[in-house]
């Protein structure tokens, strides 16, 4: 059995990225990550949700504190991407920090995941700006599977299973990587 962190992107206060007002980051990821937990646990795993406090960058070093206490053997953030190019940009991707092996390893099982949706495929990316990434004493991965800004991706989240599909999807990745590590915990 793994333990697993799924964490959630943004906060109450600041909802990043947004299609009007009722579509957020934040009111995605709670359903999204509450899919794939469901999931994870299914098959035995340990799971916990993480919330960022605010805003603030203490707040941001709050949940990373919490992942790295944990002592979990990966940590997934779930966003959906956003552009002022509300038409242009768009598709998948799947974040890691550079030069993390196992990262890059998750990174890359969730995105062949992704392939199942149908939208323009990025790939692996990688950044050394984000925190979660940078500060993590684990794995970690920053999933972005489509754009909310963008007029025809967003309404992947009208379909009646659009949310569940995604969830599964990062569900399966996480779990193709834990078995590569070669059957976590048995
Ligand atoms: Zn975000």
């Amino acid at each position: 059995m793994a333990k697993i962190a799924l964490s959630n992107a943004h906060c109450q206060k600041a909802q990043g990225a947004q299609y009007h007002d009722e579509r957020t980051e934040w009111l995605y990821a709670q359903q999204v990550n509450a899919v794939a937990r469901d999931w994870l646990e299914k098959l035995g795993h340990e799971v916990f949700l993480i919330e960022q406090g605010g805003s603030a960058r203490e707040d941001l070093n709050k949940s990373v504190r919490e992942i790295n206490q944990l002592g979990v053997d990966c940590a997934v953030e779930n966003h959906l991407n956003g552009s002022s190019d509300k038409k242009a940009t768009y598709g998948s991707e799947c974040i890691c920090y550079p030069g993390s092996k196992s990262g890059r390893m998750l990174a890359a099982d969730i995105m062949d995941c992704f392939r199942y949706l149908p939208f323009k495929q990025h790939g692996v990316t990688e950044r050394r700006d984000l925190g979660f990434l940078r500060a993590t004493n684990c794995p970690a991965v920053i999933t972005e599977p489509f754009f909310i800004t963008h007029e025809h991706e967003n309404r992947f989240l009208d379909l009646d299973r659009g949310i569940e599909v995604v969830g599964n999807l990062i569900a399966e990745g996480i779990l193709t990587w834990l078995t590569r590590q070669g059957g976590l915990h048995g």
